[in-house]
């Protein structure tokens, strides 16, 4: 299949480079693009969704399997495999409502508004997003330093939610 059919099949498609695109993910509720779609050289497609959909969900949620994926004709397996699937560029745009968002609360926490539930289960949404595009703009030693930050913070962000749920009832 070409990527051409497979961006006709999502919504608010924009071009972000010479073979990227970013939509609106089909399998969550997007309000901004957070899909990443890159056609690599040998015709293979690549798909990112930044929220954390599996890509399988993404594909059935516009009515595709992972065959859309793969070019009709065979792939050429002598080219050398790409290191960093998508562009930073990408990875930072798609991320900075993120570090908006955490940046918010922390400023709401600092003027004595209280933490309640919801707001710290999107704080480690947040994070979890943040990790995501760690992955996602390949790791080099840095990246695997925060990377591993970030998993401690979440774990201990997901461990206070599921603390606060208990007392909550
Ligand atoms: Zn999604």
């Amino acid at each position: 299949m070409s990527v051409d059919a497979l961006l006709a099949r999502l919504d608010g498609v924009r071009r972000t480079g010479p073979d990227c695109w970013l939509g609106r993910c089909p399998s969550h509720e997007d309000g901004r693009p957070s899909l990443s779609i890159r056609e690599l050289g040998d015709g293979r497609v690549l798909l990112h969704c930044f929220a954390g959909c599996a890509v399988a969900d993404v594909l059935d949620a516009i009515g595709l399997d992972f065959d859309a994926l793969y070019p009709s004709r065979a792939i050429d397996h002598h080219r050398p495999r790409e290191r960093r699937p998508f562009p930073v560029a990408d990875v930072v745009r798609a991320l900075a409502g993120e570090g908006l968002i955490a940046a918010i609360i922390a400023r709401q926490c600092v003027d004595g508004y209280p933490l309640d539930p919801d707001v710290h289960h999107r704080l480690v949404i947040a994070a979890d997003r943040l990790l995501a595009g760690v992955d996602a703009a390949g790791l080099d030693r840095e990246g695997e330093r925060i990377r591993r930050e970030l998993v401690k913070k979440c774990r201990g962000a997901a461990m206070d939610c599921n603390a606060e749920a208990a007392t909550h009832g």
